[in-house]
């Protein structure tokens, strides 16, 4: 989608460093993290939000855990983490290209 800010950074539009990929997914760091490690993995398709997500592209989905849990293997001390997916307005999500936020308050140090 040619005014998604997700869509852009997948398509390397930011010159944003990509920490991961699967078949279906990337991943990057939030440019405003609300904890010590804060990354999104996204699916490379667009699409709105989770719940879209899981009826039109559920190996994403799958890859989304996937990516998440190596990821957190590599920035966190123990592996430990949180994944959310907000999902609507109400729920605080702000870009509309379906994303979980990998969070923990333990990065790994260097
Ligand atoms: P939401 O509130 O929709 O669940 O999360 C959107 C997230 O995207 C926010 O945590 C916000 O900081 C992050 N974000 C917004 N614009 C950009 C951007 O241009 N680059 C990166 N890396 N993250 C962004
Ligand atoms: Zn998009």
């Amino acid at each position: 989608m040619s005014d998604c800010i997700f869509c852009k950074i997948i398509a390397g539009e930011f010159g944003t460093e990509i920490l991961g990929e699967t078949e279906h997914t990337v991943a990057f760091r939030d440019i405003n993290p609300e904890m010590p490690v804060h990354l999104l993995v996204v699916p490379k398709l667009h699409c709105r939000d989770v719940t879209e997500l899981a009826q039109s592209n559920p190996a994403a989905l799958i890859e989304i855990a996937q990516l998440a849990t190596k990821l957190a293997e590599q920035h966190t001390t123990d592996g430990s983490f949180k994944l959310v997916f907000n999902t609507g307005s109400n729920a605080g999500q702000t870009v509309f290209h379906a994303h979980a936020h990998v969070l923990s308050t333990e990065p790994k140090s260097a």
